[in-house]
């Protein structure tokens, strides 16, 4: 169960392609990022019950700009999605490009709160979202693992990569919480919720 409707009626704000084009930088952000196809876009439709608001690409690797939401009653509290990366099938110099939007949005902007890293449960932990997670820990960024797709494996076998994953987290100082996710049945729906809020500070 959500604790509240924090995320229902987030409105776009709109879609930009540097840091530099971004709206103020004030108040409080959460940025997604994840693989291409993890699931990035599902999980912020699913938070926000809106089955329309960030496009649910059927050509992974769409997404290269970098797409503002905010909060219905508050502009200021927003949510970020940040390009997908990893996708194999687009040029090198496009990757590098969408890596430099991802790096400059997580070392220049201010309003950052926390991270939600999305990762397919069934192949965790490829070399960028590791990468993320180090950065997390270098800054002290606190972050969210949301294991997406729990819904394609059992209960148990989702358990176990919970298990797995925690323990892989053991030597990290920094805030964090690992959740079993699924965009399609809900699953950890309400956790995510908890721990967004506390991001936000609501
Ligand atoms: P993005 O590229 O990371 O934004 O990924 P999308 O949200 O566009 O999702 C990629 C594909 O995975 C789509 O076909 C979605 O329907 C599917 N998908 C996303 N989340 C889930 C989930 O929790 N369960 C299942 N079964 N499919 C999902």
């Amino acid at each position: 169960m959500a604790t509240k409707d924090t995320f229902i009626g987030a409105k776009f704000i709109g879609s930009f392609l540097s840091h530099e084009d971004l709206p103020t930088d004030e108040g409080d952000e959460i940025a997604f990022c994840g693989r291409s196809n993890s699931g990035k876009s599902s999980a912020i439709n699913a938070l926000t019950k809106n089955k329309k608001l960030a496009k649910i690409s059927k050509t992974p690797g769409r997404t290269q700009s970098i797409n503002l939401f905010c909060l219905k009653n508050d502009e200021n509290k927003r949510l970020i999605d940040l390009p997908g990366y990893g996708y194999a099938k687009v040029s090198k110099s496009k990757r590098q490009e969408w890596g430099l939007i991802i790096d400059e949005y997580l070392n220049l902007r201010k309003s950052l709160r926390g991270l939600v890293i999305i990762m397919d449960i069934r192949h965790p932990f490829k070399d960028s979202d590791q990468m993320l997670m180090n950065w997390c820990q270098e800054t002290q960024t606190p972050f969210l693992i949301l294991l997406n797709k729990a819904d394609k494996i059992s209960r148990n076998k989702s358990h176990s990569e919970l298990e797995k994953t925690k323990k892989l987290m053991k030597g990290v100082t920094v805030h964090h919480e690992i959740i079993a996710f699924s965009s399609k049945d809900l699953l950890g729906l309400g956790n995510v919720n908890r721990c967004l809020e506390g991001f936000l500070s609501l």
